[in-house]
């Protein structure tokens, strides 16, 4: 697996490119806007699109 780019904290949805990634997980990070350094409060581009779509089911399409 891929190291992502950056992970967005979930706490104030912000990119974060601090961060240490192992064995296809977050192992560390720091949020430099709010300081969360829980790494379960993180997620990688890919999960939170998952996550905010879920929220947004009725965006429009072409
Ligand atoms: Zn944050």
């Amino acid at each position: 697996m891929a190291i992502p780019e950056y992970l967005i904290c979930l706490e104030c949805e912000t990119p974060v490119y601090d961060f240490e990634w192992a064995s296809g997980r977050v192992v560390e990070a720091l949020c430099p806007q709010c300081g969360n350094d829980d790494p379960a409060a993180f997620a990688t581009e890919e999960e939170f699109e998952e996550l905010s779509g879920a929220g947004e089911e009725e965006e429009e399409e072409e």
